[in-house]
């Protein structure tokens, strides 16, 4: 709040009185800050792979390119700096569209058990890495209202930094249930854990625990908070628990009843 006062008085005659004015500025000042740091964000996001960039093409215009056994590795680096940059783009593009009124889901009426099912197999089939995926998913159905693409991109982003932050041989395990009139998925990790400070910040855009860390590991700090979009969109929330060196579980729930028609 912002207090503006002004002060009742007549020439130089006597202080009659005080008029205090308070705005709430709070929340729009709020919004302003916020935006602000969104663009500061990703400028400095943008700008990181482009200077890494110059600086290898640089060294190989300056002649780095003769040489075999540099010049493969500089072209790599730069490869894979534009694949960081293209991917950071794509989901901001996304984030964009979903901040705009006009953006509709598609929803479908379809079983959540088997469709869980599906995105595990698809998982076991794809990932390389000696982590075990386990299901803890009820035999019977249970109808939800679902984006199908949407909720498996919130899913796919989910397990795939579950993998990124999980030990060598941990398990992943992956269970949904009904509570009250919800339904509650959760997946949980053996992993690093998140400092608690942080446990809730996770879902604010650009927010990463460590950054050097999840750069290296190709994140780009949007895709909880784009899956965070997804779920709000689908009426539902969406939370982590975490403790620092033991593991994270995320958790969210969808309403069983028809989802409305939302817009992001
Ligand atoms: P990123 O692209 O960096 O993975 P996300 O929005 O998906 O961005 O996640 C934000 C941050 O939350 C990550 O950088 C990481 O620090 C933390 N995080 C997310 N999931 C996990 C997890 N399962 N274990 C530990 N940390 C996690």
């Amino acid at each position: 709040v912002r207090a503006n006062f002004s002060v009742i008085q007549k020439e130089d005659g006597p202080v009659n009185g005080l008029i205090a004015v308070l705005h709430d500025v709070t929340e729009q000042e709020q919004i302003e800050n916020e935006r602000r740091e969104f663009v500061f964000n990703v400028s400095h996001e943008l700008r990181t792979p482009l200077t890494t960039m110059r600086s290898y093409l640089e060294a190989l215009a300056e002649g780095a390119w003769q040489d075999e056994n540099i010049a493969p590795r500089f072209l790599e680096v730069t490869q894979n700096e534009t694949e960081r940059m293209i991917r950071l783009v794509t989901d901001l593009l996304q984030l964009s569209k979903m901040d705009s009124k006009d953006f509709r889901f598609t929803f479908r009426e379809i079983d959540l058990p088997s469709f869980l099912h599906d995105i595990i197999d698809r998982h076991e089939m794809l990932e390389k890495e000696n982590i075990e995926l386990k299901r803890q998913l009820p035999e019977t159905k249970i109808l939800v209202q679902l984006d199908t693409d949407k909720m498996t991109q919130v899913l796919d982003n989910i397990i795939s930094n579950a993998m990124k932050y999980s030990p060598e041989g941990g398990t992943i395990t992956l269970s949904a249930g009904k509570v009250g009139r919800k339904v509650k998925v959760s997946i949980s990790d053996q992993g690093v854990g998140i400092p608690k400070n942080n446990v809730s910040k996770i879902f604010d855009r650009f927010f990463r625990v460590d950054k050097a860390r999840s750069r290296d590991i190709g994140g780009t700090g949007l895709g909880l908070a784009i899956a965070k979009e997804i779920i709000l969109a689908h009426g539902g929330e969406i939370w982590a628990e975490s403790e620092w060196g033991q593991g994270t579980t995320i958790h969210f729930t969808l309403p069983l009843r028809k989802a409305k028609e939302a817009s992001a």
